[in-house]
């Protein structure tokens, strides 16, 4: 499809893409595709302000009502899959099947919020007192703001969204200035659905936000948005996070990863080689757990590094559009500048690269293709320690387990990781407390590519934050202790006598 087909496809008129300040363009050739208004930083009060009112009603809808709105979201998200899959591809590059796994993940999470919705489970607690009763409530925290990357432009908007909504929270999204069209897209979809639920849904209930940083810090700073759910760069999150921490706020940090696999001597090869590739070069090596560095057992390494280069070369290149492609376009020529620049300095540091090349043919001309490279390194350098938002692989060896370990743990962020062995004390020890220090940490599977069931974030760098499954609406929430007196007495907890 023609970039108009997919913009006019996916909802777009004429006159939403043109006579706005804000360009974008599409990584597949670098064209402009549209160029849309901005939202005046002017705006930013009365839009907050307006979260806030939402939220005064929305929090006495009961919880399984608020879950209806999003189980109407996961409806409209499967009628309308094709056209945002596509729309993903168009404005971030990712490949087809990435573009409408992406859109498959909102809809998984609408179906793992509608569940929540009945499921915001509180404690009893046993009280050390007679005659009372002690539990544990969870309640409506106030309007979620959500700063979301380029790199999965719509996905994120919606883990927050459906959790924050079911948990009573209005949501205000400041998407990636690289990829609003997705989220006027993904917007208009839940308008559709908050159509079909009705008049419980309060006006601002979800609101967008398109430009750049300064929205961002607009809601950062803003202490009536109680919540600050940020994914982005390591750099964003060390700027967003102490200020929201300063007026009292809550941070949900999703940083950058520098994510590893350990190849361990029992190994089964074949697995654990189509694992690298897609996690190395999937998405073009945009995602932040992304493979990006290769710890192999010095037995195996030569082999699996041989292995390696000869997937490497088989790879597809080009056009995302094209079902055969599997490696599309990084997100623009900056960023394929920043990719030769490192591998240029690993290389200063003793690495042998392999690929890595700029590719301009069988491509479409004026998108940012390369070759995925894969960096034998000596040692674990400062380069290596760093995230590049690209397909750099870099291979390390090691001897010990301990020593493999050692060098999976020795960088700042800590999102995810995984092992590839047959051996049970290898597995084991991997994932207990002295193995992984991730967020993540999985056996024989890739570091990427997680399921929305699991709660996902990572340690250090990466920022603490979880998000998607398991007791992540806990975020979106604030606890309420409460003690209750049926006696006649006024016990004090801990014996204490205060008789006047
Ligand atoms: P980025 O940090 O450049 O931008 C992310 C978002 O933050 C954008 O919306 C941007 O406008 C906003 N922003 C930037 N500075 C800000 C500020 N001072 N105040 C408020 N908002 C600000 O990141 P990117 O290049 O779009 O995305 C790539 C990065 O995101 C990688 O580091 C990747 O690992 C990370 N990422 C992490 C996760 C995760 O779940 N851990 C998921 C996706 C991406």
């Amino acid at each position: 499809m023609s970039h108009n087909d997919i913009l006019t496809a996916a909802g777009f008129t004429g006159q939403e893409l043109s006579g706005g300040t804000l360009p974008v363009f599409s990584p597949i050739d670098g064209t402009e595709i549209a160029r849309i208004m901005e939202t005046p930083a002017a705006d930013m009060p009365a839009i907050i302000a307006k979260s806030q009112e939402a939220f005064k009603a929305w929090r006495k809808v009961p919880a399984p009502r608020r879950g209806e709105l999003v189980r109407l979201l996961g409806e409209e998200l499967r009628t309308s899959k094709a056209e945002l899959g596509a729309l993903v591809t168009l404005e971030a590059g990712k490949i087809t099947s990435e573009g409408l796994g992406e859109v498959q993940e909102m809809i998984d999470i609408c179906d793992f919020a509608v569940g929540l919705s009945r499921q915001l489970y509180g404690l009893t607690i046993a009280s050390e007192r007679p005659g009372h009763k002690m539990t544990e409530t969870w309640h409506p925290m106030g309007p979620c703001g959500i700063i979301s990357a380029f790199n999965f432009p719509v996905a994120v908007w919606c883990w927050n969204t459906a959790l924050a909504l079911v948990c009573g929270d209005p949501v205000i999204w400041k998407p990636s200035e690289k990829t609003p069209l997705t989220a006027i897209a993904s917007m208009k979809i839940l308008a559709r659905a908050i159509e079909r639920f009705g008049s419980d849904a309060p006006e601002g209930l979800a609101q967008l936000v398109i430009g750049g940083a300064g929205l961002g810090e607009a809601l950062v700073a803003s202490k009536d948005v109680p919540i600050i759910s940020a994914t982005g760069s390591t750099r964003m999150g060390s700027i967003v996070g102490p200020k929201v921490q300063a007026r009292w706020g809550r941070p949900i940090l999703e940083l950058g990863g520098n994510n590893a696999m350990i190849v361990a001597p029992s190994a089964d090869l074949d697995m654990a080689v189509r694992a690298i590739v897609f996690s190395a070069v999937g998405t073009a090596g945009q995602r932040c757990t992304t493979l990006r560095r290769l710890i192999a057992h010095n037995s195996i390494r030569e082999e699996l590094v041989s292995r390696l280069t000869k997937a490497y070369a088989s790879l597809p290149i080009g056009d995302p559009r094209q079902a055969t492609t599997l490696i599309g376009p990084l997100i623009d020529q900056g960023s394929r500048e920043r990719m030769l620049a490192q591998i240029g300095k690993a290389k200063a540091e003793g690495g042998k690269v392999h690929g890595g090349h700029i590719v301009t043919s069988n491509v479409p001309q004026g998108g940012a293709y390369v070759e995925p490279a894969l960096v034998e390194m000596p040692e674990q350098t400062d380069t290596v320690r760093e995230e590049t938002f690209a397909p750099i692989l870099y291979v390390l060896g090691y001897d010990t387990l301990e020593e493999a370990i050692g060098v999976q743990n020795g960088v700042p962020q800590g999102l995810s990781s995984c092992i590839f062995t047959l051996n049970v004390r290898e597995a084991e020890t991997f994932l207990s407390a002295t193995g992984s220090d991730c967020g993540i940490a999985n056996v024989n599977i890739g570091p990427s590519g997680a399921e929305i069931g699991g709660a996902f974030g990572g340690e250090k760098e990466t920022g603490g934050g979880r998000e998607s499954g398991s007791d992540a609406w806990k975020g979106y929430m604030r606890r309420q202790t409460s003690t209750v007196n049926y006696s006649s007495e006024l016990p004090l907890a801990q014996g204490v006598k205060f008789d006047f």
